[in-house]
This record gives structure tokens, C-alpha cells and sequence, in this order.
């Protein structure tokens, strides 16, 4: 029998690999920024014309190639970046692989032009579908020039598939910032289509990042630093007041190199729990060091994931690095301790002039006498609801009541002198359920034995997961009809989720028009969500469901509930009034699980007098 197994030429292996390497015209310029920025250029242009479907140039000043290596680096597997595996756990280049020019090659016009310093000619080569169509030497500046005509030329399927010039763009300045975020150091500029779109000088991190961004970006930076045996920590985050809706400005850097990771996505996210305004992205620009061989950089050629030996103690550092910096720089009242709001002046009042305070005396108040005086104070009443929440904790806690009386303080604090007309035994029944809200975050409500702090956040999470839970599982949802539809733009997996899990949505009180390509249209929203929360609780839900979806429906629904009560609870930072601070603890203890959030943290704790007593013993 004759033998069938080939070797695959060389310019088809090449245009196989290159389906891998270059995806779209971003691709090429990834590739080639990335090996300007290896061979040592301190200025590096970028060219484009028509969002680089005719033309990715590239131009730098680095250390160039000389006549071998200029003609070597088209072949596979060309790299000066690694001679043994070994080399891989020390990397401090960009590439490695050496295939991406030779991807490139097989499937473009490629122009090059390169010079290494000490030489005083340089090499000219022009090479199309992977075939050397000229070589010369030739007088040219110090560095290398490589311009990508025609991409995907010899692939018309793959040409095709590429996107309207907006988006092809969009990638594009996409994976530049990636690239000049990383290297403030280089002087970077960008044309396209022969205007400037960035012109990027020699900086300090900070002022690249305000170069890119513009507009208030300065305002908005708090820097973040840490360095610890395992991780080393710099960057900025951003202000929470000046959070986005997109994802556009959320950067980490791991040795230099950008990538994704959802799990410190979620770290950063856990650092400004409870301070950002529904659904709004933190802006995040961070480097993380870490010692190269505990990492795993996937070899994968254009995936920007990577695997960390210890992720928990990363995301534990990380988290708690932004969180100090955020306290730190004062951004979030709710994180300044050392400041309470309730003693700022109110409003009306910074203006006035002061005036000498009046004393009014109740000459006819006896202080010894048991009789009140004819005025006093009576602290606004609640009415106890049938089954309001006082009732379900008193029972539950583990201590023996204790009724607060003067005897039995006078015991504890022997030097204390307390007149009996104030613990007149009505006083703490006038006072019902009173709350006061600490911080904008804590209500606190006296009880009877001793003092109840709920986490407003929290509480509202509980009670929102299991209205949503209940709504799904039991009840048809109320939902709000919308007088004008609205259009809400995904992404095409964004889409898929959304589809899957349709039902789902529907039961909470979603009501779909009809889903196309590119946008969902709703006609209805759950009775709780308002319009302009709508995109916001699908973008947390779909973030929230990228490790995949829950099979069954239960855990479905459950998954669903969890993520739209954490979206709208209402935040720490948020004033509320008497009467909803007390429709909160109501509706938290109305709840059947009120101890803990649906991601099981406490909602209240609990101070005893004992524990209050025994703070003044010390
Ligand atoms: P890799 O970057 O993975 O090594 P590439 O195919 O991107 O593979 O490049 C192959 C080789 O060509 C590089 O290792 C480098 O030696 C050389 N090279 C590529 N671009 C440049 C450049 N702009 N300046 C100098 N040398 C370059
Ligand atoms: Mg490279």
C-alpha cells in the first residue's frame, strides 16, 4: 500500500498558523508593536489606512536586523527571544514564539525595511503570500519598518469576515493602548488615514494614562501600591464618582503584559463593594508583578489569559491594596472613619450668621421630685406591625433579656450618679423602634437587650433576592410595562447568554419584543428595576454568569435573583429616610433568612448592654 502522510509545505503551514496569530487587522498591529517595543526602539509610529485593511505600518528605532536575520525572521519558528524551554519561565519579552511574522507573511503584502546601527547599509525585502518577491540592500535610518498591505488577500473568506471599518478601528486602538499603557517610556504616535489620533511623548505612568484618556482622567487617579513577597502592586484606580458604564478603561498588567482575568476583575470589583452606583465600572489601570515562575503565560499565540500558582492570596492583596487606597485619598465618605457626615453643617445653614445661643429654664422643674415637668419630649412613635421584626429577634438571641434599669447600671458603675427621672419606665417604650442611620451605611436600632446594627446594603440585597426568588418561583411577576420600548446592544455571546436564559427573565417580569443579531428590545421591566437600571442588571448578570450558566432551572433562578438584588441593592453612601430606614429593618426581618446576605455575609449584628457595659469597666 502507498504511504497517504504528507509534510504540509511550508506557505500552507504558515496560513494555517497564521488563522491563529492574525485574526484582523489589530492582530498584525499587536504583533508588530510588540516587536518594536522588544527590539529596544524608544520611538515607535503606527500607521493605518482604512482601519488597517489596506495598510499596517509600523516604523521604529530599535536595534534592526542585519541581512541574515532579516531574511530568518520570516520562517517559522524564527525567534532571537528564546533558546530553550527554560527560557520560557523567564521571559521578559513580548514574543517568543516566532511565528508572527511568518503568519503574517503567508497571508499579506509585507514591506521591510531594516538597519542595525553599526551597520551602514540596511536590508530591503519584500515578501507577499510567504513568497520573497525581493531583496536589496539599501540606505535607510537606523531601526526597522514593516508595512502589511492587502491583508487576507489570498483569503477572501477570511477578508470578507471582517467587520465595518468602526470596528476594525475600534480593536485597533484597542490593542494599542494595551501596548502603549504598558511602555510610558516610548514615544508612540498613531495615524490613520493621515490624521494623528494620538501623539504619546516620553511620560510617567500617570501622565500617559491622562495623555490617552483626556478629559478628567487627573482628577479621577488615586494611585494604588503595595509590594509584597508574592505580588507587587502599582497603578491607579479610579475615583467611584467617576465610574463608567463600559469596560473601556479597566487595564491589568502582569509582568508587563496585558491580560484578562475575571477573578481579579472580581477582586477589584469586591474592593469598591458597596461605594459605586449601580452597575457602574471603576476605571482600573494595574500592574502586578509577580515572580515570573509563578506564572503560567498560555502559550496559546493571542490569548491574553494567564494562570497564577496562588490566585487566592492575589485576589486577598489586590483586593485589599484598593480598598486602603480608596480609604486612603478620602475618595468614599463611607470609607472615612476618622470624618462623620452627620456633623457636617446642614446646608441651609453655612451661610447664616451665627447667633449667641438663648437659654429658656423651666424654673418650676423640681429635679428631685418624681413628678415630670409639665413639658417633655416625646419622641415621634412607631406603631408596632403585627409581626414587625422586633418580635422574631426577641427569642432568637442566645442571652437572657435584661431590662435596662438603673439599679442595675448603678451596680456595674458605682461612681455613677443617675437620677431616676431619667430612666423613667416608660421612656424606652416611647422610643418604639427608632433608627438612626451611622455613616450612611449602618442602621442602628436600640432593642431590648441592648442595640441592633444592620448593613443597609446587605439588608436590602436579602430582602430584593428573595422578592426576585419568590416572584420566579411562585408568583407571576409584576412587571412594569414601558410606554416606549427600549434597545439594549450586546455583544454576539452576550446575546447567546441572554437567549438561554430568557425564561428565566421573563419570570422575574422581562418582557422580550424580539431579540435580533445585535440588540434586545424590552417592552417590560420587573416592577423593581428601573429603565435606567435595565442595561445595567443584564451587563452584572451576564458578567456574573461567564463561568457558564447553572443547569437546572432552580440554581438558575437562584443565580438570576443573587445577581439582580447584589445590582440594585441600594448602596452604602445612601441617605435614607426615618421611615425607610425602618421599612428596612422590617422588611429584612420579615425575611426567612434575615441573618445573612444570598452570598451568606451577615446582614446585623447584634451589642448587648453587657458588651456595652463592660466597655466603660475597662
Ligand atoms: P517573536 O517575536 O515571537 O520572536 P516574530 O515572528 O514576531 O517572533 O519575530 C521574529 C524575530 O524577528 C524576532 O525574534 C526578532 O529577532 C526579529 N524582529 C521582529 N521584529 C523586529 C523589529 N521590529 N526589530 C528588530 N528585530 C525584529
Ligand atoms: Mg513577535
Amino acid at each position: 500500500m502507498s504511504s497517504i502522510i504528507q509534510l504540509l509545505p511550508d506557505h500552507v503551514a504558515n496560513q494555517i498558523a497564521a488563522g491563529e496569530v492574525v485574526q484582523r487587522p489589530a492582530s498584525v498591529v499587536k504583533e508588530l508593536l510588540e516587536n518594536a517595543v522588544d527590539a529596544k526602539a524608544t520611538d515607535i509610529k503606527l500607521i493605518i489606512k482604512d482601519a488597517g485593511k489596506s495598510l499596517v505600518q509600523v516604523i521604529d528605532n530599535g536595534v534592526g536586523m542585519n541581512i541574515t536575520d532579516a531574511r530568518m525572521c520570516f520562517e517559522r519558528h524564527a525567534t532571537s527571544k528564546i533558546r530553550q524551554a527554560e527560557d520560557l519561565f523567564s521571559l521578559h519579552t513580548k514574543g517568543f514564539r516566532g511565528e508572527a511574522l511568518a503568519s503574517i507573511a503567508a497571508i499579506a503584502h509585507v514591506e521591510m525595511k531594516t538597519r542595525q546601527d553599526q551597520e551602514e547599509l540596511g536590508t530591503h525585502i519584500i515578501i507577499e503570500g510567504s513568497k520573497f518577491v525581493s531583496q536589496e540592500p539599501s540606505v535607510l535610518p537606523k531601526g526597522t519598518s514593516f508595512s502589511v498591505k492587502n491583508l487576507f488577500f489570498n483569503i477572501p473568506a477570511r477578508r470578507n469576515f471582517l467587520k465595518s471599518e468602526t470596528v476594525e478601528f475600534r480593536h485597533i486602538v484597542d490593542e494599542f493602548q494595551r501596548v502603549v499603557l504598558a511602555h510610558p517610556n516610548i514615544h508612540f504616535t498613531f495615524y490613520h488615514n493621515g490624521s494623528e489620533m494620538f501623539n504619546l511623548p516620553q511620560s510617567n505612568l500617570r501622565q500617559r494614562i491622562v495623555t490617552i484618556f483626556a478629559g478628567k482622567t487627573n482628577e479621577k487617579l488615586v494611585p494604588c501600591n503595595e509590594e509584597t513577597d508574592i505580588l507587587k502592586v502599582t497603578g491607579f484606580v479610579g475615583k467611584p464618582e467617576y465610574a463608567k458604564k463600559s469596560r473601556s478603561e479597566q487595564f491589568f498588567f502582569v509582568n508587563n503584559r496585558f491580560i484578562k482575568s475575571g477573578y481579579l476583575h472580581h477582586a477589584v470589583m469586591a474592593a469598591y463593594e458597596g461605594i459605586l452606583p449601580v452597575g457602574a465600572q471603576p476605571s482600573y489601570f494595574l500592574y502586578l508583578d509577580v515572580p515570573p515562575n509563578t506564572i503560567d503565560i498560555n502559550i496559546h499565540p493571542t490569548k491574553t489569559e494567564i494562570k497564577f500558582d496562588d490566585e487566592q492570596a492575589l485576589y486577598a492583596i489586590l483586593r485589599s491594596t484598593i480598598k486602603h487606597s480608596l480609604g486612603q485619598f478620602n475618595v468614599v465618605p463611607a470609607l472615612d472613619f476618622d470624618r462623620d457626615s452627620n456633623l457636617d453643617t446642614p446646608y441651609d445653614y453655612k451661610d447664616k450668621e451665627a447667633s449667641t445661643p438663648t437659654i429658656q429654664v423651666d424654673r418650676s422643674y423640681n429635679p428631685f421630685s418624681n413628678d415630670k415637668p409639665n413639658k417633655t419630649y416625646t419622641p415621634p412613635y412607631y406603631p408596632k406591625k403585627e409581626g414587625s421584626w422586633e418580635s422574631l429577634y426577641i427569642g432568637t438571641n442566645q442571652t437572657s433579656e435584661i431590662e435596662i434599669d438603673a439599679t442595675s447600671i448603678v451596680n456595674f458603675e458605682n461612681d455613677e450618679e443617675i437620677t431616676a427621672s431619667l430612666f423613667d419606665e416608660n421612656n424606652e417604650e416611647k422610643q418604639g423602634n427608632r433608627t438612626y442611620q451611622v455613616h450612611r451605611k449602618y442602621i442602628v436600632n436600640p432593642i431590648k437587650s441592648g442595640m441592633l446594627i444592620v448593613n443597609q446594603h446587605r439588608a436590602h440585597q436579602r430582602i430584593l433576592y428573595e422578592q426576585f426568588l419568590t416572584n420566579m418561583t411562585v408568583h407571576q411577576a409584576s412587571s412594569q410595562q414601558l410606554l416606549f420600548p427600549i434597545n439594549l446592544y450586546f455583544s454576539k455571546d452576550e446575546l447567546e447568554l441572554i437567549e438561554e436564559l430568557k425564561q428565566s427573565l421573563v419570570n422575574t417580569g422581562f418582557v422580550f419584543e424580539e431579540n435580533t443579531q445585535e440588540y434586545i428590545v424590552l417592552s417590560g421591566l420587573p416592577a423593581n428595576v428601573s429603565e435606567k437600571e435595565a442595561s445595567l442588571v443584564l451587563e452584572h448578570l451576564i458578567s456574573d454568569l461567564q463561568d457558564g450558566i447553572p443547569e437546572n432551572s432552580f440554581s438558575q433562578n437562584d443565580t438570576i435573583a443573587r445577581s439582580m438584588a447584589k445590582s440594585l441593592a441600594i448602596k452604602t453612601g445612601a441617605f435614607l429616610t426615618e421611615k425607610e430606614q425602618e421599612n428596612l429593618v422590617n422588611g429584612l426581618f420579615a425575611c426567612k433568612e434575615p441573618t445573612t446576605t444570598p452570598f451568606q455575609k451577615p446582614t446585623f449584628i447584634t451589642m448587648r448592654v453587657e458588651d456595652i457595659d463592660r466597655k466603660f469597666t475597662l
